[in-house]
């Protein structure tokens, strides 16, 4: 059965086309700059690797090429849409609606749309992704996988806040958590490598946007980002926690708007507002060229991370793993030795020639003593989706 699955943000469209069970990536891309002028298409596909440069208006333009794509005669993978039998969104805001993988339905789509609110830098472009595709690809089964839904057990003591109880029970204010597919899949091949069901397991995604959660016996039970993904780590350009009275003070004194509150911390902040990048290479190579405030920012980075391995240990009252993952989690050495570094209080040894080897695959990268391991595994997003959405339709 062949599974489209589709990644759609606010400018950008991820997509991957897999073979399922046997999870053979088919084809893979990005359309990224959807509204700007140079839109790019990356596509990868029997051992070619395309890049063209295209406008492309919206969402519709850029899942068209991509479909033409497919359908071409000489590198595309299909010869006909249909195909495609079923087509796997991620959406990033789920709220309280949806624990689980399910079908696209009206209603659905309408909890998409009002969890928008919540989440919008995400969910308008996920939902403009499923309207596309619906048009595009009218038989196929749309599915829905929720980055929210691998946070549904998080028991209330991690998930309220300490605010008046009527604003959770009204209007849903609460933590969420996001990159749920992700920490799913990371910790799912982490508990497989452990061979060990009863695990206690803290799974670190570093990308674009950076989270952390404590998974015991396979199961979230809290998470760093909360009612929007905000908080927590600090992040590329968001600031993570924060104390809420600054903004207060921010509005009330220096004459902020709440809009311009929202863009600082949202998009000024994190490593970018505290070094002026926001991608870590270019804050390792500065920090290496002596520049003070990407050091600092990068022991500040470690040094909220290994606070939240703290505290998740005492959440679950014992450590068998940590797992770095995606972007930075996948590739930055540096951050992953930062972090563990004088973490022998909980049984955190790094090898530090395991540390700098490189390879795509899952690799265990502590000392040989270490009580706990630590693991760095690829994320891969789109093979959760596709795993439970063949899953669903099955
Ligand atoms: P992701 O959101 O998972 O695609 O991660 C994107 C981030 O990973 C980028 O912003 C980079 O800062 C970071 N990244 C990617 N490759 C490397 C690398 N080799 N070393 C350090 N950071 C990296």
């Amino acid at each position: 059965m062949k599974i489209l699955i589709i990644n759609s943000g606010s400018s950008s469209i991820k997509f991957q086309l897999m073979d399922m069970p046997s999870e053979k990536l088919i084809c893979s891309g990005l359309v990224e700059r959807i509204g700007y002028k140079n839109a790019t298409i990356n596509y990868k596909a029997n051992g070619e690797n395309l890049e063209q440069t295209h406008n492309i208006e919206s969402h519709k333009q850029g899942l068209k090429r991509v479909v033409e794509l497919l359908l071409d005669p000489e590198i595309g993978v299909i010869t006909h849409t249909n195909e495609i039998e079923v087509v796997g969104h991620r959406v990033v805001h789920g709220g309280n609606s949806f624990s689980d993988t399910t079908l696209i339905t009206s209603e659905v789509k309408e909890k998409i749309q009002e969890y928008a609110a919540l989440a919008p830098l995400h969910n308008p472009g996920n939902l403009e992704g499923i309207l596309v595709a619906e048009e595009i690809f009218p038989l196929a089964k749309q599915v829905v996988v929720f980055d929210t839904a691998f946070h549904q057990t998080i028991p209330a003591k991690a998930k309220r806040y300490a605010i008046p109880t009527s604003l959770y029970e009204e209007h849903g204010i609460q933590v969420y958590g996001f990159h749920g597919t992700s920490h799913q899949y990371v910790s799912e091949k982490a508990i497989a490598y452990l061979g060990k069901e009863n695990s206690k397991i803290i799974t670190i995604h570093l990308g674009n946007g950076c989270s952390m959660t404590a998974v015991l016996d396979g199961k979230s039970i809290d998470h760093s980002l909360g009612f929007t993904p905000s908080n927590g780590l600090i992040m590329g350009t968001r600031s993570g926690d924060i104390d809420h009275a600054i903004i207060f003070h921010l509005v009330n004194n220096l004459d902020y708007t709440l809009d311009d509150v929202k863009t600082l911390l949202t998009n000024q902040s994190g490593m970018l507002g505290l070094t002026g990048h926001m991608d870590l290479r270019d804050i390792q190579v500065e920090a290496e060229n002596g520049n003070k405030d990407c050091q600092l920012a990068l022991t500040m980075n470690a040094y909220r991370i290994k606070k939240y391995i703290g505290s998740y240990a005492a959440a679950m009252n014992g450590l068998d793993a940590i797992v770095f993952t995606a972007g930075i989690g996948e590739n930055s050495s540096v951050i992953r030795q930062l972090v563990c570094e004088d973490l022998e209080v909980f049984g955190i040894h790094l090898d530090n020639t395991k540390n700098e080897k490189r390879s795509g695959d899952l690799r265990e990268i502590n000392a040989d003593a270490s009580k706990v391991k630590i693991l760095v595994i690829p994320t891969n997003e789109e093979l959760e989706i596709a795993k439970q959405a063949f899953e669903l339709v099955n």
